[in-house]
């Protein structure tokens, strides 16, 4: 009968909604939450839950412990009404993104499981002569990696240090990357089978890991600024990052927010990561803008205590930093602004030229509660954690779920 079918067709609906609802909270959570906790969360009934828990164990995506993953055994999750009640974690054999961070001189390869669970894969300095032989070195390894984990692959999450825009490099930092389609070029089949390969911007990706798993989560209306080079960054709303209509917003380093007239490579003038970025560092000690600037501009940071030069050095380009956080705050309103790469280091190194370049350019009724100044807790980790944040993104909805290869649980009876 149709009418049957149809709803059929409505409780299959339901269900796949609720078992990506369920794991995206088991995700979220870290693999840190109850099954009872997470029941409450969802507003979910108890008898619906344990299904859906054991669907999703049986599908091989998660394991339920007795204790929350890395706590140590004794520490036992509290009883409810006399029952244990387990705390969903990570599959062993569940879904991995592979995550991707590269840089103009090095890159880093990881796995993440659910639950943020990430092992490190490779991390090497660039040994190609060219941008274009890096990426086919990327993607020789990237292949050897999706034979290793096999279907367990759901997606590859790359972050790269250009604006992106419709997956391509629109204006990367080296000239052979330039419009580069990265899903293009880092995708394809291995083993007969291709995964989604998804790019973004490493300053966006280390803001949104930030809001999902660091210092900015909680946060309803987020700024994150990452400094390396260049600046970059993204505003974000309920851990969401608005990266405008082509998905390249967020270029902060390129507006002419401290006041200089300069021409700058991106072809504007007067632009923001002149005065406070590596470079701006570098060219206030005399020192060349090419090469291994972020080694070199890390270094004139830790002698800033020792050595006058240096200190000068990194007061003006932290004052600097702190005028265009000022600028940027009038302009978005915040409620706090999270600090990686360089930006994190100049703050923790010149705390007070950062707050006086901030509070100067603050509008005055903003100054009685200024948004906080947060470092970043992943440090090193937030673009290539953002980049995994991406694939499981797109993995974890009923659509994501329901082409997972993992064995399929017994019908389950609901009556
Ligand atoms: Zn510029």
């Amino acid at each position: 009968m149709r009418k049957d079918e149809g709803a059929a067709t409505t409780s299959a609906e339901l269900r796949a909604h609720n078992l990506a609802r369920l794991l995206r909270a088991v995700h979220d959570g870290g693999g840190q939450l109850t099954r009872a906790e997470l029941t409450r969360r969802l507003s979910l009934a108890r008898g619906t839950a344990t299904v859906l828990v054991r669907d999703l164990a049986g599908r091989q995506l998660i394991e339920e412990l007795s204790s929350p993953a890395g706590t140590p055994d004794g520490h036992k999750v509290p009883r409810t009404r006399g029952r244990p009640t387990g705390v969903p974690s990570a599959h062993p054999l569940g879904p991995v993104a592979l995550a991707v961070d590269l840089r103009d001189d090095s890159f880093t390869m990881a796995a993440f499981e659910l639950t943020g669970r990430c092992t490190v894969l490779d991390r090497r300095e660039r040994e190609a002569v060219s941008g274009t032989g890096m990426l086919a070195d990327v993607a020789v390894r990237l292949e050897f990696r999706r034979r290793q984990f096999g279907d367990r692959v759901v997606g590859i999450g790359v972050a790269v240090p250009s604006p992106v825009s419709a997956g391509q490099m629109v204006q990367p930092t080296l000239p052979d990357w330039q419009d580069v389609d990265v899903a293009g070029v880092l995708g394809g089949e291995a083993d007969g089978y291709a995964v989604p390969v998804l790019a973004g911007n490493d300053a966006t990706l280390a803001g949104l890991a930030e809001a999902r798993r660091g210092v900015l989560r909680g946060v309803t209306v987020a700024l994150h600024l990452h400094v390396a080079t260049g600046i970059g960054g993204v505003l974000l709303a309920n851990g969401q990052p608005v990266t405008g209509a082509h998905g390249s917003a967020g270029e902060f380093g390129h507006m002419p927010l401290t006041g200089s007239s300069e021409p700058c490579r991106c072809g504007s003038v007067g632009c923001w990561e002149l005065d406070a970025g590596a470079r701006g560092l570098l060219r206030v000690v005399g020192q060349p803008e090419e090469g291994d600037r972020m080694v070199r501009a890390e270094q004139v940071i830790a002698a800033a205590a020792t050595e006058p030069g240096s200190g000068q050095a990194l007061a003006r380009a932290a004052q600097a930093l702190g005028r265009g956080i000022g600028a940027l705050v009038n302009a978005q309103d915040p409620e706090a602004v999270g600090l990686s790469g360089l930006a994190a280091e100049m703050y923790q190194a010149a705390p007070d030229a950062v707050q006086a370049g901030y509070l100067a350019t603050l509008m005055r009724f903003r100054r009685s509660g200024p948004p906080a100044l947060l470092p970043s807790t992943l440090g090193e980790f937030g673009a290539l954690t953002g980049a995994s944040e991406l694939v499981f993104d797109a993995f974890l909805t009923p659509r994501g779920l329901g082409a997972w290869p993992g064995p399929m649980a017994p019908e389950e009876k609901t009556a």
